[in-house]
């Protein structure tokens, strides 16, 4: 039976899910998709009929493969279209995780970096969730205390899990020869854990092809190696791509996280 979540207590509406209370289990929420699709804190916003489902699917094929690979998340399953129930938080901290493997979009406005350099080790900024604040970047001493205590282990821990999941798409991607280029990630505290939470689609990263049978990554440089032009991701829509462009682009993206649960 579908359901009626007119009669569910909406917790929280955000740009891209709904949050309702779930009257069964104290533990956990309903995540309910929204076809909307946002960029540039917010100020450009459209609505894509069917995004809601494709994100629906990209998110629950690469939290399905998370958790199987025994990364700890929020997320539990995807019970309807569009819905999926994920972990009650005790705690959401506020910070916006972003990991670079290349340098693409904002990164290229710093200090003449060139677009396609390879980062390795990952490059990770940790940035204050506000919009009106446009994401401030903050200091290690700053995280560590909005992390919870001060001196304790969370932020240690949200970082080391933070590559780990790089790496566990970044190798589940280049299966398919893409290159997972960077993504944003958000974290919380469940029952005192560190724990991935929110949602990963098509909006949160950015997959490049590669432009060869068989790329060479120890250089570098590898902008030759891929194909930015054939960009699976939100840039497109960054870009004033047109809206069907924009969809299709996130169905091309589920086409692939569907084949996760056929990974090792
Ligand atoms: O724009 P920038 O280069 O800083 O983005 C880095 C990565 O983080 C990209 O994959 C982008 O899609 C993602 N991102 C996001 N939400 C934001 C900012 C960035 O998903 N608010």
């Amino acid at each position: 039976m579908a359901f009626d979540f007119s009669s569910f207590t909406l917790l929280n509406e955000g740009k891209t899910k709904i949050i309702y209370d779930n009257p069964h289990d104290a533990k956990s929420v309903y995540m309910v998709f929204k076809d909307d699709i946002t960029a540039g804190d917010g100020l450009k916003h459209d609505v894509i009929e069917g995004k809601a489902l494709i994100d629906w699917q990209t998110n629950r094929d690469i939290f399905e493969y998370l958790n199987r690979k025994g990364v700890r998340t929020h997320y539990l399953e995807s019970p309807q279209e569009r819905v999926s129930l994920v972990k009650k938080l005790d705690f959401k901290i506020n910070l916006e995780v972003v990991t670079r493997r290349i340098a693409a979009g904002s990164i290229l406005k710093w200090g003449g970096m060139e677009e396609g350099k390879r980062f390795d080790p990952l490059i990770t900024q940790f940035h204050y969730k506000d919009d009106a604040l446009h994401d401030p970047m903050l200091d290690d001493t700053y995280i560590d205390y909005i992390t919870r205590a001060k001196g304790s282990t969370e932020f240690q821990e949200m970082k080391k899990m933070n590559a780990q999941v790089f790496e566990i798409l970044e190798d589940a991607f280049a299966q398919f020869s893409i290159q997972l280029v960077d993504f944003k990630l958000e974290y919380g505290l469940i029952d005192g854990e560190v724990t991935l939470i929110d949602e990963i689609t098509g909006g949160s990263f950015r997959l490049w092809p590669y432009a060869k049978e068989n790329p060479q990554f120890n250089k570098d440089n590898v902008l030759s190696e891929l194909n930015p032009k054939g960009r699976l991701d939100k840039d497109t829509y960054r870009m004033g791509g047109d809206l069907s462009a924009v969809k299709s682009k996130f169905a091309a993206i589920a086409e692939f996280t569907q084949k996760f649960k056929e990974l090792p």
